[in-house]
């Protein structure tokens, strides 16, 4: 007999291969099926995650920067070490 279990997303209750394993679950299976667990992932990149990270980058402009700046110090100031060994030579 196959194992079938009832993806609460899409409401079809569907072979157990149709679902990615999942060991922190009690039935050792993700809740949504594979197809909805796609959808759910590239919708969850698409319009959550990537928008966070714009929104974080637009709030926290100051900081990115910051960043930049100081990683092109390191790099000018690598460059020029390097000159500088250079012209020893
Ligand atoms: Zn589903």
């Amino acid at each position: 007999m196959t194992k079938t279990k009832h993806c609460s997303r899409c409401d079809t209750t569907k072979p157990i291969d149709e679902f990615y394993a999942n060991k922190a679950t009690a039935d050792g299976v993700q809740t949504y099926c594979k197809a909805c667990w796609k959808t759910y992932r590239s919708k969850r990149w698409h319009a959550g995650e990537r928008e966070s990270q714009y929104a974080w980058r637009r709030a926290n402009i100051e900081k990115v920067c910051e960043y930049n700046r100081r990683a092109g110090i390191k790099y000018r100031a690598k460059k020029r070490a390097a000159a500088t060994a250079k012209h020893i030579d």
